[in-house]
């Protein structure tokens, strides 16, 4: 490796980038024609602690995870262990009370535009689907594409597009209360990926839905990892979802408590 390869990670470890860590010259030095696995990391949490301040709950404690680019990670863990905080961390949608979260090696605490990084570079997807009752089907995957700038004619024919590729090109024009719950969340993935992200969360994606729809829900999103190369990471509480996952992260009392992948 050399010098510039490492300064090049610029993921704020290295504060003299003239110097490896004793680490990659190990690397290096065992596997020299492989490229160091740092570079591949999409999303990286150092020593991340979240303390809500009612009842001051200790959240996250200490967390240190890593997802690669392209990876497909579930997180699990007994309810109120910290998967949705840990989640809702990655995504920006909440801060934490210490430790940095580096995105691409870029520290997200240092973001100059935070609202950009969460429209353009990560997709979202809730159990309850968040969709706008008022808007159709397609107004709502749209909505993204505002923040992306994309013209209304483009807004319009991407958004029919998105929409047959999740197999509900014949519901463009509905309002999510007359679609089914498990069309509702085909639509949420469809709005979650209308701006290309690079990193996909999806918190219990399958948590109110029936099992054929969960189902269909979980191959869509295999669909995406496998055929679209997409990074997601998926919190979920049920092992036969999780395993549809390469690496499953176990969290217990806001801890990594295991890391390991699936077979
Ligand atoms: P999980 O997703 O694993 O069920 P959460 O991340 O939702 O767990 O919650 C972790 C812990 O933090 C729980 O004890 C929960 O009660 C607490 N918690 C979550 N959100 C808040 C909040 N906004 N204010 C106070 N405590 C919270």
């Amino acid at each position: 490796m050399t010098n510039s390869t490492v300064g090049a990670l610029g993921d704020g470890r290295y504060h003299t980038p003239q110097r490896p860590s004793p680490r990659d010259v190990i690397r290096a030095q065992l596997r020299p024609e492989m490229p160091t696995p740092a570079a591949n990391v999409l999303i990286r949490t150092d020593r991340l602690c979240k303390t809500y301040p009612d009842g001051a709950v200790n959240a996250l404690i200490d967390v240190d995870v890593e997802i690669g680019r392209g990876e497909f990670v579930a997180i699990t863990g007994p309810s109120g262990c910290g998967k949705s905080t840990l989640l809702n961390l990655l995504g920006a949608l909440d801060t934490p009370t210490s430790g940095e979260i580096y995105f691409a090696g870029e520290p997200l605490s240092q973001s100059a535009d935070i609202d950009a990084f969460r429209a353009r570079r990560v997709g979202y997807i809730f159990q309850s689907f968040h969709l706008l009752p008022t808007l159709t089907a397609a107004e709502n995957v749209q909505l993204p594409m505002f923040e992306a700038g994309e013209s209304p004619t483009a807004r319009a024919r991407k958004a029919c597009e998105l929409l047959e590729s999740v197999g509900l090109g014949h519901r463009l024009h509905h309002h999510p209360p007359k679609l089914s719950v498990g069309e509702r969340q085909r639509v949420a993935i469809a709005r979650a990926i209308s701006n290309s992200p690079e990193l996909l969360l999806a918190d219990e994606p399958t948590g109110n839905l029936d099992t054929k729809n969960a189902f269909e829900v979980l191959e869509l999103l295999s669909h995406l990892h496998r055929d679209r190369g997409m990074t997601i990471v998926m919190v979920t509480h049920g092992p036969e979802i999780a395993d549809r996952a390469q690496r499953i992260v176990r969290m217990l009392d806001g801890r990594v408590e295991s890391t390991a992948a699936t077979v």
